[in-house]
């Protein structure tokens, strides 16, 4: 077993999974991404809800930007939303054929996220999904979790686990362009 491995289980429900299985091969040429909210126990990270890039973010092929004020409007309302059961856990985005393994630039950016002391999160989580090409068609490869430690300084991996939760909340948020229900984008609400 290896000694650097921080021993904790990501737990993903089955349809925050299905969610970043199904963004990713609907940009199957590009990277995407999102957020992914829920909570933290003593060494296990809980995740309850995946969403989709929103209609801001930037795709292209070895990278994803998401929109800040985005995802910045998803945190603010699921906290409140869930009356404070959920907050923000980290990110998924995908490699499409490529390895599950953070890349420098996804290092970079989760040490950015893991000292920003306003968004409150010291060890982000970042779940990368991979693609592979099988004959003229793209499909799944593996997924894997990793997160921050502030003592090494870098991404460590983690196990990760479907489980199908109870219940969730996982509502739809307005944002900067649109609303956005997991990885659908609505249009906006008119007249607000
Ligand atoms: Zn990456």
């Amino acid at each position: 077993m290896s000694t650097r491995s921080l021993s904790t289980v990501v737990w993903i429900d089955v349809a925050a999974q299905a969610l970043i299985e199904e963004e990713t091969l609907k940009r199957s040429r590009v990277e995407t991404g999102g957020a992914l909210f829920g909570y933290t126990t003593d060494h296990d990270v809980v995740i309850a809800c995946a969403y989709g890039p929103g209609p801001r973010a930037r795709h292209r092929r070895t990278t994803f930007e998401p929109h800040p004020a985005t995802t910045q409007s998803l945190i603010d309302a699921i906290w409140t939303e869930s009356e404070a059961r959920y907050r923000y856990v980290g990110s998924w985005h995908s490699h499409p054929g490529g390895i599950p393994r953070p890349s420098g630039t996804d290092v970079k950016t989760t040490e950015a996220v893991a000292t920003e002391p306003h968004v409150g999160l010291a060890q982000p989580v970042v779940l990368i999904q991979s693609t592979r090409r099988h004959e003229d068609r793209v499909e799944l490869a593996d997924a894997r979790a990793w997160r921050w430690s502030r003592h090494d300084v870098w991404l460590l991996p983690c196990e990760l686990v479907a489980v199908e939760l109870e219940e969730r909340y996982c509502p739809l948020v307005e944002v900067p362009g649109g609303r956005l229900r997991g990885s659908e984008v609505l249009s906006p609400r008119v007249g607000g």
